[in-house]
């Protein structure tokens, strides 16, 4: 298969020629069987999601392993790592083998589990992360996400286990008593609203000690959703002293910020503007975005939280936290970091396919765009321009916050191992 007229990470014209699943030659002027036009649209390296929830097992009613991942090839991901907060619980190494096998059966995106760090995600005991190393699944990524782990001895105890394979232990970072009953970001407008505020010293306090406690263990941290300017500063210093810590922006906090809660493009206190850690300030995009730039944050992790209706369009307070985003990613890293100077295509790769796949170590994603290469690759053309609507997505759940406004982009094809899950747009 050849795919024709494709800059590569936004660079001169050039065709790929695909062969068994695999970049066999990139040159001009050359010809094939099986012809894709990439009618001058950009060539990425396949993108790799560290941070999505695809709700199965148990939560069906919002998303499976199947409308995820189809979810996910319209975004231009190949790979993304399936957070442990299910029903249950990704703790064993049964739970992530039954999800690693969905991934494979659908073929629409590799699906990497994440092992939850502790039992339940209760926060007591450590889980069988060694089973899990050991699995089918070879799970390397183990998390609770969606909860903290906040006792400091289970957490130097994770980081100590996962040492033995390589693993990492990817903390979302929320003190529990600093955010209890939380509601939105704590500032200005949770004054106004007098919705109880979620202070960013909860984050920074937790992502103080963790890198503290990954330099004394020796081990590897890797902070999830960070949202707050404090939170860069302290991750800033701890990659100064050589740390081995790595941390990842959303791209809904690269973008969107806590007055939407006041007044938006779908009205106030909508329940859709609600996630955790919550929308932030000006200040706190302003820093997320330059770390971004700067090499401080490492990559863009989607945060995918599908939720079905009934979670989300109810009062403030009752409403689930979470909000969709795996094909949305590349417009809103388009718009944040792109459009804005702050980025090139190549940066976006590094920070979308490469470095993603690195923390997870798969080593056979986010690998660069040249001959012997696994084809996974995403065809992007940055000329489009669409209005978001929430039915327009191929997830099982429609809460995007990005309803009403228009984003720059569009993914054109994507092709995992060579073979197509996205044509002109649609799933092949
Ligand atoms: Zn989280």
């Amino acid at each position: 298969m050849i795919i024709k007229n494709v800059r590569i990470l936004g660079g001169e014209a050039a065709d790929i020629r695909i062969e068994d699943g695999v970049i066999a030659e990139i040159g001009t002027s050359l010809d094939g069987d099986h012809v894709v036009d990439g009618q001058g649209a950009i060539a990425l390296p396949g993108l790799v999601d560290l941070h999505t929830h695809l709700r199965e097992p148990g939560r069906e009613d919002a998303e499976t392993v199947l409308t995820g991942t189809q979810s996910a090839a319209r975004g231009g991901y190949t790979a993304v790592h399936a957070m442990a907060n299910t029903m249950p619980v990704a703790d064993t190494a049964g739970v992530v083998e039954q999800i690693w096998r969905l991934g494979q059966e659908h073929g629409y995106c590799d699906v990497q589990p994440v092992g939850a760090v502790t039992v339940g995600l209760e926060g007591r005991q450590l889980a069988e992360l060694g089973a899990m190393a050991d699995s089918a699944a070879r799970v390397r990524v183990f998390s609770d996400d969606g909860k903290c782990v906040d006792d400091a001895v289970l957490m130097r105890r994770a980081l100590e286990y996962v040492k033995a394979f390589d693993g990492v232990v990817a903390q979302h970072a929320q003190e529990p008593k600093l955010t209890k009953d939380a509601q939105m970001n704590e500032g200005v407008v949770s004054g106004r609203l007098g919705l109880a505020g979620w202070p960013a010293v909860a984050e920074e306090a937790i992502i103080a000690r963790d890198c503290l406690l990954a330099a004394h263990v020796g081990s590897r941290l890797h902070v999830c959703h960070v949202s707050t300017a404090g939170s860069v500063e302290i991750i800033r210093w701890a990659k100064s002293k050589g740390w081995n810590v790595t941390a990842e922006v959303t791209p809904h906090h690269l973008l969107l910020t806590d007055e939407l809660v006041e007044e938006s493009p779908v009205g106030s206190y909508n329940p859709i503007y609600k996630v955790n850690p919550p929308l932030r300030t000006h200040a706190d995009v302003e820093a997320l975005r330059a770390a971004l730039a700067d090499g401080t944050i490492d990559i863009v992790a989607t945060d995918h939280a599908p939720h079905p209706v009934e979670d989300k369009e109810t009062e403030w307070a009752a409403a689930a936290m979470g909000m969709i985003g795996l094909e949305t990613a590349l417009s809103v890293a388009q718009e944040s970091m792109v459009d804005t100077g702050l980025l090139d295509w190549a940066g976006v790769a590094e920070r979308m396919s490469a470095a993603p796949a690195r923390i997870g170590r798969l080593t056979g994603h986010g690998r660069p765009l040249e001959v012997g290469s696994p084809a996974n690759i995403v065809l992007y053309d940055p000329t489009a321009r669409t209005e978001i609507k929430p039915d327009m997505f191929a997830s099982k759940s429609r809460n995007t916050p990005y309803e009403g406004i228009s984003l720059p982009g569009k993914v054109v094809a994507t092709f995992l191992r060579g073979k197509a899950t996205v044509l002109e747009g649609k799933l092949a």
